[in-house]
């Protein structure tokens, strides 16, 4: 392949790609990190800690699936590899969509869950596992929402559209006061809520333990007994007599993995933990498990860029702006030739594409400015660029329709009272929306021969299938938190083992 059609391979959006390429929905699915490794750790001789159930990860997934094993009665083994708990989830912003009858219908907004599962599947481009799908939007509200809800998070009165969510179902942002009454907020409170909870029943986590393998019974047959662990130094194992819960998350900081499946990425920041290496995929792979859309890697303009990364464009609000929401689909994206290039509501995948295609600049620390003039001339754009966008964007929020890039009319906010912001902003990696192999309704992991692996369960982003090809903004908390809950509910089921 010349350099030319590289680029041009490169311009293609994974859907185009998968569109334009008959055998590629099969490639994709069949699609494996690592072929499988024989080499299965031995069944030890002796247990160094035995409990029902072992759960691989502390957050929204692990401490959801240890919430409830507590309450099913279980004795719970949590472990977490890094010195804190929380993982990308104690970072995230939380936003968590459901269709919520009550907060919507006060805002006249349509709404169901049939509503909800068409969305997500048309957002992944229908190669989403379509019975999990509909097991994740049916327990959307009472599982995600409610449930955080019910330990104490607040939700805003209001739902919004969420970045790439599509819809106004974001519950957004949340906030937590703790038993000291100090206030926590977006995922940090979505995360200290649940730790209180564990607190509260006296349930330890076991920080600085990192699962280096999984226990089978035979390297390819057999039963999950447990996992070998590291602290300190010092190789242990740890039994769980009813099932392992994988709750590990995803590979967004393994920047070796990314870059094999999307080297497009190579060049860019991550806002994920620097935990979010996914060796536990690997780990269950060499046990036999499948794994499935591995190379659809999500990046988003999330944070301010900061050098030695380049930036892209900046990230313009006003005050009205500001006061709507939070939310980036509100704001405008403007490249340093000072105009819009992407309808800032579009899928993830859409601004992605548009995002990369844009030349790179120095980044500059966050600018604020009383007029778009001022603030024009404050980024070093061409004169009246900037100007001139923001006249044709405000006369677009007026008549409520943006002829240039038809952008939501719900997020159309005017760009008119100042102070005006500009963030420099770029892709960076951010959600791996392949993994594990899960029975959707089980949570059971699933093996290269289409069975079961008795005794592995998986929740959250180290496993697959909820988003396809494209996961819809704010789906992903929900996700962890309606899988683990499954998962913890579906090992209070099993037969124990000795
Ligand atoms: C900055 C940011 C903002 C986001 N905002 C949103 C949002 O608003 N809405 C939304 O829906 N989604 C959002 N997401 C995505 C979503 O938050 C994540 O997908 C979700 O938090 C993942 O949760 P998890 O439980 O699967 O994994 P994590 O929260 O990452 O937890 C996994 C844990 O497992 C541990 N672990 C990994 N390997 C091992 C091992 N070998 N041994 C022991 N422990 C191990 C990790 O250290 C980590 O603590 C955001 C993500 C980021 C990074």
């Amino acid at each position: 392949m010349d350099s030319k059609e590289k680029k041009q391979k490169d311009a293609l959006s994974r859907r185009d790609f998968i569109k334009t390429t008959a055998v590629a929905g099969a490639a994709v699915g069949a699609f494996s990190l690592f072929p499988g490794n024989a080499e299965a750790i031995p069944v030890p001789k002796k247990w160094d800690k035995t409990a029902d159930v072992v759960i691989v990860g502390t957050g929204y997934s692990g401490l959801a699936a240890a919430i409830v094993s507590r309450q099913l009665g279980m004795k719970v083994l949590i472990l977490e590899k890094m010195p804190v708990a929380g993982g990308n989830s104690v970072i995230a912003h939380g936003g968590a969509n459901a269709a919520d009858p009550v907060r919507q219908k006060r805002q006249g907004i349509e709404d169901s869950t049939d509503l909800h599962f068409k969305h997500t599947m048309e957002g992944g481009d229908n190669i989403n596992d379509p019975e999990k799908v509909r097991y994740f939007v049916d327990h959307a509200l009472d599982d995600a929402v409610n449930y955080l809800e019910r330990l104490g998070v607040k939700w805003p009165e209001k739902v919004v559209r969420g970045y790439g969510s599509l819809w106004e179902r974001t519950h957004y942002p949340g906030t937590y006061t703790d038993p000291k009454g100090q206030l926590w907020k977006m995922g940090a409170a979505n995360v200290r809520a649940q730790l209180d909870e564990l607190e509260r029943i006296g349930q330890p986590i076991l920080l600085n333990h990192e699962v280096t393998g999984l226990v089978r019974e035979k390297p390819l047959e057999g039963r999950v007994l447990g996992v070998e662990v590291k602290s300190k130094g010092r190789k242990m194992y740890f039994k769980a007599r009813r099932g392992v819960i994988l709750a590990s998350g995803g590979f967004g900081a393994n920047i070796a993995w990314v870059t094999m499946l999307d080297r497009r990425l190579a060049e860019t920041g991550t806002t994920n933990h620097p935990g979010a290496t996914g060796e536990c995929i690997k780990f269950a792979q060499d046990i036999g498990a499948d794994t499935l859309h591995m190379d659809y890697i999500q990046a988003i303009p999330l944070n301010d860029v900061k050098p030695p990364y380049k930036a892209s464009f900046f990230l313009i609000a006003s005050e009205e702006v500001r006061k709507a929401s939070a939310s980036m689909p509100y704001r405008i994206f403007v490249n340093k030739e000072g105009k819009r290039f992407v309808n800032e509501s579009d899928r993830r995948d859409v601004i992605k594409q548009a995002v990369l295609a844009q030349p790179l600049f120095e980044p500059l620390p966050a600018v604020t400015a009383g007029t778009i003039e001022e603030l024009e001339a404050k980024l070093g754009l061409p004169k009246d660029s900037l100007a001139a966008t923001v006249k044709e964007y405000n006369a677009a929020c007026d008549a409520k329709k943006d002829s240039l890039f038809d952008k939501h009319p719900t997020v159309l906010v005017p760009l008119r009272t100042g102070p005006f912001t500009a963030n420099s902003r770029a892709m960076q990696r951010h959600h791996t929306m392949g993994g594990l192999r899960v029975q959707g309704t089980t949570g059971e992991v699933i093996d290269r021969w289409g069975k079961p692996i008795p005794g592995l369960f998986a929740a959250g982003e180290v496993s697959g299938g909820t988003h396809g090809a494209n996961r819809l903004g704010h789906n992903a908390t929900v996700d962890c938190l309606v899988f683990g809950q499954l998962c913890a509910r579906t090992v209070a089921k099993q037969k124990p083992v000795g």
